[in-house]
């Protein structure tokens, strides 16, 4: 179980989004995939914390782009076509991230 969790948790932020996109949109599956990929950058908010990795601390709540007015922004970024996909991408990121919050229970 402790190396299911980074599994799941790394799998969720690059092979989902990748099946995803190939799934849903096969004829531009690479610059979907690309974009979702970008959203990966929100993690940047990390290096505001210190330390700046901590496997034990929940990303949800604590760092900036990882907050619920963050998600909010990003749940306005669905309505405009040039930004929807940046939007599933990050909402898509803290459900990742709030998926290995919960999974720490088990552990
Ligand atoms: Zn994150």
């Amino acid at each position: 179980m402790i190396f299911l969790r980074p599994v799941l948790h790394y799998a969720c932020h690059f092979l989902v989004p990748a099946l995803g996109a190939k799934l849903f949109f096969p004829k531009k599956w690479k610059m979907v995939y690309y974009q979702f990929l970008a959203t990966m950058l929100i993690d940047l908010d990390h290096l505001l914390a210190n330390p700046i990795f901590d496997p034990n601390r929940c990303s949800i709540g604590f760092h900036p782009l990882h907050t619920l007015w963050a998600a909010g922004l990003y749940g306005v970024l669905l309505f405009f076509p040039k930004t929807r996909f940046i939007g599933i991408g990050c909402l898509w990121h803290l459900m990742t991230d709030s998926l290995d919050c919960w999974l720490r229970v088990f552990e």
